[in-house]
């Protein structure tokens, strides 16, 4: 990014960089390991001076979002809290939309979200570039779209409602996105849009940073740049597990929706700065206290392995710099077992694996919101490790 996207600034400043972080998130084959060794790169993240958006420096440095997407979403099961978080969102969408219609989610992974509204009769539509799609088509029967969107696949004004989870912090340009979806909607057509709240990453609901995130919204920030492109915000709130959820409507499907200006907010960059410095803050305390356990680990040659073959795990290795040390990796979704962690040469198991290996510790490292559920779904093993890490909300021994 060389201007900013919300206020055109050029004024920049670095916050944070990480090494060697995978470029890409999660599990892959083996074919898929051999063919992308070690695809990792530094991780920098920066705020405009001017406006306080907080983004991704350097995204990829080049590497091709096709790729990157072709390969990204693996099609895995969702697990019950996912599921729990796309039906919050879709409680959210239909206590305001009441007539159902036609609708298109881009970006819509397994299909799991579009199921939700086909039971309620809309017509649904999925745009989705990764194998998840295949899920959407045989399992949902969802009508799809196998790449990545392109608006002239599709008829303009002819979308009731568009869905966008999780996308605009994702796409290098949102507010070319917003335009292309205007264009698709009908008059008074509807956009849904849920993001992850800035913080998220930042208040530690997991520290875990990666390449494809590209933006770190405060829901202000984000309401900004949805009306900058001429939408009219009719409800927001925040949902659970700190995401924004945000519909607005098309007034006028004439317009082309193109700028009108977004005005720097002072109180937007100063909320940035405190997510800002509460992050560097856990960091450094979240670091402190891990390098105690490794430096306890190392000393007593204990054998470790790591719950969560996923992000958190990727950034977790790379920031301790602890690949050598870990044995493997274990991971509840039967659809990641006998793959490998992208980016590190350690293989994936169930935690069936434990039954038959005696380890000493287990970190358990996902995020802060399904930790309680993986501690809990390795408690049946306990006889097979000594003791379990947890790091949420702090670095320590799980006490059963
Ligand atoms: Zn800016």
């Amino acid at each position: 990014m060389n201007k900013c996207i919300v206020c055109g600034s050029r004024n920049f400043k670095k916050v944070i960089s990480f090494p060697s972080i995978p470029v890409l998130v999660g599990c892959g084959t083996v074919e898929m390991h051999n063919k992308i060794p070690n695809l990792r790169q530094d991780l920098t993240v920066a705020y405009c001076q001017k406006c306080g958006l907080l983004f991704n420096r350097f995204p990829q440095n080049g590497l091709s979002w096709n790729v990157f997407y072709k390969y990204f979403s693996h099609p895995t099961t969702f697990s019950v809290e996912k599921k729990d978080d796309a039906k919050e969102f879709f409680d959210f969408i239909l206590s305001y939309v009441h007539k159902a219609g036609r609708a298109l989610e881009i970006g819509c992974h397994d299909g799991y979200f579009l199921s939700l509204l086909s039971k309620k009769r809309w017509d649904v539509y999925g745009c989705e570039p990764s194998p998840a799609s295949d899920i959407a088509r045989e399992k949902y029967s969802i009508k799809i779209n196998k790449s990545m969107f392109s608006p002239k696949d599709y008829e303009k004004s002819s979308f009731d409602l568009i869905i966008l989870r999780n996308l605009l912090v994702c796409v290098p340009d949102p507010s070319q996105l917003l335009m292309e979806c205007r264009k698709l909607l009908k008059k008074n057509g509807i956009i849904a849009i849920e993001n992850p709240n800035i913080d998220m990453w930042m208040d530690f609901e997991t520290f875990a940073l990666r390449h494809d995130v590209l933006y770190y919204f405060t829901s202000q920030q984000l309401q900004n740049i949805i009306s900058a492109r001429k939408y009219t915000i009719l409800y927001s709130k925040l949902g659970k597990s700190k995401r924004n959820f945000i519909l607005a409507s098309v007034k006028d499907n004439t317009s082309n929706g193109k700028k009108g200006g977004i005005y720097p907010n002072q109180s937007c960059l100063n909320e940035t700065r405190e997510f800002i410095l509460k992050y560097e803050e856990n960091l450094q305390e979240f670091k402190k206290k891990f390098y105690n356990f490794l430096a306890e680990w190392k000393k007593t040659k204990q054998k470790i392995i790591m719950a969560g073959a996923g992000s958190h795990s990727q950034f977790l290795i790379s920031l301790f710099d602890i690949e050598n040390n870990i044995s493997f990796v274990i991971d509840n979704d039967p659809l990641k077992n006998n793959k490998f962690l992208l980016g590190y040469n350690l293989q994936v198991f169930s935690p069936e694996i434990l039954k038959k290996e005696k380890v000493d510790i287990i970190i358990a490292s996902t995020g802060k919101s399904l930790q309680n559920s993986l501690i809990h779904s390795l408690k049946k093993y306990k006889k097979n490790y000594s003791k379990i890490l947890r790091l949420y909300p702090r670095v320590e021994y799980e006490t059963f």
